[in-house]
């Protein structure tokens, strides 16, 4: 069964690369998307993918309230370097009332404040882009990978040649490892919670759950 999303309705503040980014691909997903920046060339760019683009300062409590942002379930705060903007907007987007509103962060101290005032979600996309990125290159069975915690972390792995056509029950990974398999992906099809007697066929990934040494362990004793 295709599980499809339902559509939302978002707003971006501030059109940079991030900001940029994140709304081209709401869109490209479903969603409803209103984009919003300062720079009017900016928001040219966006008239024919957003939803609606509207030039428009977003440290303006009247210019925010006129705009209905509060009716929008989520709001994205892409403002770059300007950090007082990013969290003067922050702190008003609360205010007003809107439920969910996610900000790029600078560095560590800017995080702080957004947390402090309200932020829901504080993201720091270059960092976080170049561990990801770091993972993967260190290791060429990591297809992609979810960090949890500093400890815990949900990775997706090849399976090597190795594996092809041995069960889980066979590999015992829980016990061995302490590691559970969530699914595996083939393709398109994916297998949630497989079982016991599920064989690994050739170009499955396996999506595992566990901690860091743990996995680690796991690869290199098995993969
Ligand atoms: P990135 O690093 O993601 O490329 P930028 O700093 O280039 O980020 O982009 C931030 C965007 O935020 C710019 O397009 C800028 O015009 C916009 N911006 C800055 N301040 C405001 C504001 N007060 N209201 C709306 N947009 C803003």
């Amino acid at each position: 069964m295709k599980v499809v999303a339902k559509k939302q309705q978002f707003a971006v503040i501030g059109l940079g690369r991030f900001g940029g980014s994140v709304c081209k691909e709401l869109v490209k997903l479903g969603n409803e998307v209103l984009a919003i920046d300062s720079d009017e060339q900016k928001v040219n760019k966006y008239t024919n993918i957003a939803t609606h683009a509207v030039v428009a300062d977003a440290t303006d409590e009247k210019v925010l309230a006129s705009l209905g942002i509060r009716n929008f379930e989520k709001v994205i705060v892409a403002i770059g370097d300007n950090i007082q903007a990013s969290i003067l907007t922050t702190l008003l987007l609360k205010e007003i009332g809107v439920e969910n509103v996610c900000v790029k962060a600078k560095n560590n101290y800017h995080h702080k404040v957004l947390e402090k005032i309200g932020a829901d979600k504080v993201v720091h996309p270059e960092t976080d882009m170049g561990k990801r990125i770091a993972q993967q290159l260190s290791d060429e069975n990591v297809i992609d990978y979810i960090e949890l915690s500093d400890e815990f972390s949900i990775v997706e792995l090849f399976a090597s040649a190795k594996l092809e056509g041995k069960s889980l029950v066979e590999l015992d990974i829980r016990a061995r490892f302490g590691i559970t398999i969530l699914a595996i992906k083939n393709g398109e099809e994916i297998n949630v919670s497989p079982e016991p007697e599920y064989k690994i066929a050739r170009g499955d990934l396996l999506i595992v759950i566990g901690h860091n040494d743990d996995i680690k362990r796991f690869e290199d004793q098995v993969m």
